[in-house]
């Protein structure tokens, strides 16, 4: 059973991905997997360079993440571009490291989940879900920066609603840390009973 967690930015995926880890859960973490295909030496970091030039790499070889994003972000043709080259090699990085992982119930934790269409590859959608202000707020302390840059970033995701829509299952992170670590527990519990419910039957159905 893969469950797909996401959330907009400053949600507290990162802060409840790591509570299921806690419990033994292997997270598979699509920002990751996404960093991991442009590696140095990797076909996609050549296409990428050969593409948009010098200006995206660094001297050491790696790609310089932030100017790429700007570039993309003003140019949606590139942006297409990109995504047509990345999308399809992240998502096969995603299966394999969906296939090799064990235990009763696995994560993909990605904050792309429902735009990305990743979430073709999970049976339940988990959404962090937080009100607006505290998103701004924590995100803001985590990450430095201005108001107008996260409230950019979170314009440019999913609205909180539409991603509401599409949840199989919530947790509110409107509380303190301790409240989020045991609405993730209740849900980790939840899940073990799932799992063995579908682990113990032939066919498909039933789950709630
Ligand atoms: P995401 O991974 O969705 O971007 P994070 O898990 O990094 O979000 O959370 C954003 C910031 O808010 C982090 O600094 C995190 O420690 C903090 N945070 C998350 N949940 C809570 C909470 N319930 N109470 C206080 N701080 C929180």
């Amino acid at each position: 059973m893969i469950i797909g967690v996401t959330g907009g930015i400053g949600s507290g995926k990162s802060a409840a991905t790591q509570r299921f880890q806690e419990h033994g859960i292997t997270v598979v973490d699509a920002d990751l997997v996404s960093r991991q295909v442009v590696q140095p030496g990797t076909r996609a970091l050549a296409a990428i360079a050969a593409h948009f030039g010098e200006q995206v790499m660094r001297d050491d070889g790696s790609l310089d993440r932030a100017t790429l994003r700007e570039i993309v972000f003003h140019d949606p043709a590139e942006k297409h571009w990109l995504e047509a080259l990345l999308h399809p090699l992240i998502r096969d990085a995603i299966v394999t490291a969906l296939q090799d992982s064990k235990g009763p119930y696995t994560i993909l934790s990605s904050p792309l989940l429902l735009e990305s269409g990743q979430d073709q590859l999970v049976d339940r959608v988990l959404v962090i879900d937080v009100p607006e202000a505290l998103q701004l707020e924590r995100t803001l302390s985590r990450d430095g920066g201005s108001e107008d840059t996260v409230r950019a970033i979170m314009d440019a995701q999913l609205s909180r609603q539409r991603r509401l829509a599409r949840a199989t299952d919530v947790i509110v992170n409107d509380g303190d840390l301790a409240q989020l670590n045991r609405a993730v527990d209740q849900q980790h519990e939840h899940y073990q009973r799932l799992a063995a419910l579908r682990g113990g039957r032939t066919g498909r159905g039933q789950e709630s």
